[in-house]
């Protein structure tokens, strides 16, 4: 918007100008207002749990010997480890957002990607009374990114999907291939709680829940989707989803080919 607003004042001054200023200044505005937004829900997001920690500590300080002690003690070891993990989000977000994040750029395995994640999840998935189902083959086109990033990608998406399937349900990885465009599809579907049509556009924003409390007592921080959005715009790539509420929900991500790229 800048640089348009920018070319347009070199112009001579018309209509044309003074329409693209206006546009600016309320762009201004608004960006102003998600900044003010960001920080109030940053301030919320860390005031919560240190609520916690301080009403446990006082307790513990008024009175040491408390049989409840201990468990004080985990709550207060809970929350602090939600706050860093609230903290370790924010700076990802914000690297990615001044471009400060290195992102290497190579041929990716998707299966073996796939593999450390599922690996390093299945403790989860199974005290969750999740089955996991992995339709990805052995063999198929490497995609171009950066691998870290994109394991990233992978633990959001399958933790979110262990986070809100029920007990008994299913998670499924999966492949397509959209072969004019050189694109590598990865689907990691879930039969859980499904999300509501008019909540869908807003899951990738910074904060966004539909059910906060849920959200909260899984240990979510708000961001994880709004990090994979900016992996994958980082990447070129594109997401989708698709969800239909108490059926499912379906996350498709389209990743660039490696080989199409190094052919351009
Ligand atoms: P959180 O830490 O709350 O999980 P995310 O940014 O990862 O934050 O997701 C934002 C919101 O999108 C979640 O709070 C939840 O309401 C919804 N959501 C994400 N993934 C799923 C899923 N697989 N099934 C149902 N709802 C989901």
């Amino acid at each position: 918007v800048v640089e348009v607003t920018v070319g347009a004042l070199n112009q001579p001054i018309g209509g044309l100008g003074a329409v693209l200023v206006a546009r600016n200044v309320s762009a201004q505005k608004q960006v102003e207002r998600m900044r003010q937004d960001f920080v109030a829900n940053v301030s919320h997001e860390l005031q919560t749990p240190l609520t916690v920690i301080r009403g446990f500590t006082e307790t513990l300080l008024d009175n040491p010997d408390d049989p409840s002690a201990r468990r004080f003690l985990e709550l207060i070891h809970e929350e602090a480890t939600r706050m860093s993990r609230l903290v370790d989000d924010l700076l990802t977000l914000s690297r990615m957002e001044h471009h400060s994040m290195p992102m290497r750029r190579q041929g990716v395995d998707v299966p073996v990607l796939i593999e450390s994640v599922t690996v390093k999840l299945s403790p989860r998935i199974h005290s969750a009374g999740l089955t996991l189902e992995n339709h990805i083959p052995a063999h198929m086109p490497l995609v171009a990114g950066d691998p870290d990033l994109l394991a990233e990608v992978f633990m959001n998406l399958v933790s979110n999907a262990v986070q809100y399937t029920p007990v008994g349900g299913c998670i499924s990885l999966d492949m397509a291939l959209d072969v004019p465009n050189h694109m590598v599809g990865i689907s990691v579907k879930d039969t859980g709680i499904g999300i509501p049509a008019q909540d869908v556009p807003r899951i990738f924003e910074r904060f966004y829940r539909v059910d906060r409390a849920r959200s909260r007592a899984s240990g979510g921080t708000g961001l994880g989707l709004a990090i994979v959005k900016h992996i994958m715009e980082l990447h070129h790539g594109r997401i989708e989803v698709k969800s239909t509420v108490g059926v499912g929900t379906e996350f498709l991500l389209w990743l660039p080919e490696f080989e199409s790229e190094r052919d351009d």
